[in-house]
């Protein structure tokens, strides 16, 4: 199904075309209007006009998060603060937030890319949307909100937490699409089962949209079966909009970003060099039409695999693979690059491993993946249950892909805190 069928199935070459004149433009646009720009430009000897096709991309410098929180809170803004209709933040995860800011052009074209999302989805007006994604300065509720609102389904804008009531609502208002992180897509399905429902009977879900944080295959698999929905991965971020740059379509191999509004390239975190497509790279954003705060190569820290090749679904609007995660949350241990995501596809590959774990950095142990993970609820009521064993088994799992040294510890179901936004799956204990 499409949203902007024009839009949507562009041929490559059209896209490229419409891409190039939105650079031109946006590049002037930004020159102009945000001093920070045009220092930056001039320090590299270069003039708005120097940028003249998409080639030229390369030659423009990096927008860095430091630089947003250094023109804290409205120094990148290209309009009078008259302008300006809304105001978000990051959600903070790595540092003090940056501030996002919208003019109504930005937030009617973010809707109309969630209104897209939706779509790609299976989402259509007669369906029941449950938005448990926080409302608030995180992007997530608002962004869900009006994309849901565009494409005329009702929305149930319960936020985030208070997970009974959601239950109860879910039932109710015969949810048939469930937006929140997929780490507390799973925990409703666990307080669902341990309040009595019955999720495949009970609830009328058929759709998941779970995206802003990193999860794997095995989750999604968990997620389907508990909850009885198709789970289709989300990735955006606030300096983008918030959601809405990127969903999967029903082929599920990577995710479309939105070539008429994004410009997506992948570099080498050290050099910065540009990298080919096909191969693990820093993810790096131009907006093309960004009215209050264009931003122009934005590193996001985020490491994926970018795909050009034309999909079965109609689009050829380019794919990023599964986001391994932010460069800042890789582990090195014993010289072995870990992703928290990767521990997650190894444990939850295991049966009688439940769904919930932490990756623990503890000075004493700093050459061992030391991983914390629930027995499934399961496992602990079976006669055969051998604890030993399969915490055994565990360690070796781990060492055997992920070719680190493994410490497992085995606890009982329910022990690990949940959350409600996104999940901290790695405790460092040389912080506390
Ligand atoms: P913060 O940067 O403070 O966490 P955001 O809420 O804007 O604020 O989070 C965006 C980040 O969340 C992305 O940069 C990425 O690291 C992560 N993220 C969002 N969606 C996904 C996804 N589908 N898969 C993996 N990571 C994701
Ligand atoms: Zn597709």
């Amino acid at each position: 199904m499409f949203w902007n069928r024009k839009i949507e199935t562009m041929k490559p070459r059209t896209i490229k075309k419409l891409q190039e004149e939105r650079l031109r433009k946006i590049v002037r646009y930004a020159y102009d209007n945000v001093p920070m720009y045009k220092k930056r430009f001039k320090e590299c000897g270069l003039e708005a006009d120097s940028i003249k096709n998409l080639e030229d991309l390369e030659k423009v410098p990096f927008t860095m998060k430091d630089d947003l929180r250094r023109h804290y809170p409205y120094g990148i803004l290209a309009v009078p603060l008259s302008k300006i209709v809304r105001i978000h933040a990051s959600s903070g995860t790595t540092g003090k937030p940056t501030v996002v800011t919208y003019t109504q052009h930005d937030l009617d074209t973010w809707s109309e890319l969630m209104a897209r999302i939706f779509t790609v989805s299976g989402t259509t007006r007669n369906d029941v949307v449950q938005n448990a994604y926080g409302y608030g300065l995180f992007t997530g509720g608002l962004g869900f909100h009006y994309g849901a609102e565009r494409i005329g389904a009702a929305v149930v804008p319960t936020s985030t937490g208070n997970t009974k009531k959601q239950l109860m609502l879910m039932k109710d208002m015969k949810t048939s699409v469930l937006c929140c992180t997929p780490s507390y897509a799973l925990y409703l399905g666990e307080a669902a089962v341990k309040e009595g429902y019955e999720p495949l009977k009970d609830f009328n879900l058929r759709i998941g949209l779970f995206g802003a944080e990193p999860w794997s295959e095995e989750m999604r698999r968990r997620i389907e079966d508990v909850l009885g929905l198709r789970a289709f991965d989300v990735y955006g971020m606030s300096e983008l909009y918030g959601p809405g740059v990127s969903i999967e379509c029903e082929v599920q191999q990577g995710m479309h970003i939105w070539g008429d509004e994004f410009l997506v390239e992948t570099i080498d975190p050290k050099s910065g060099e540009v990298i080919e497509n096909g191969k693990l790279g820093e993810l790096v954003f131009t907006m093309l039409t960004r009215e209050a705060m264009p931003l122009l190569r934005y590193r996001t820290r985020d490491l994926a695999v970018i795909n050009e090749e034309e999909c079965e679904c109609g689009r050829c609007h380019p794919k990023i693979m599964r986001v391994s995660g932010r460069s800042d949350d890789m582990l090195i241990i014993g010289g072995v690059n870990v992703f928290p995501s990767q521990v997650e596809h190894v444990l939850m590959s295991i049966e009688g491993v439940g769904d919930h774990y932490q990756i623990i950095i503890d000075r004493d142990i700093l050459d061992k993946l030391y991983v914390k993970v629930e027995t499934s609820l399961e496992s602990t009521k079976d006669k055969h249950y051998n604890e030993e064993k399969l915490r055994r088994r565990v360690e070796e799992e781990l060492q055997s892909v992920l070719t680190v040294k493994a410490k497992v510890e085995l606890l009982p179901p329910e022990t690990i805190p949940r959350s409600v936004g996104k999940a901290k799956r790695v405790l460092d204990l040389r912080k506390s």
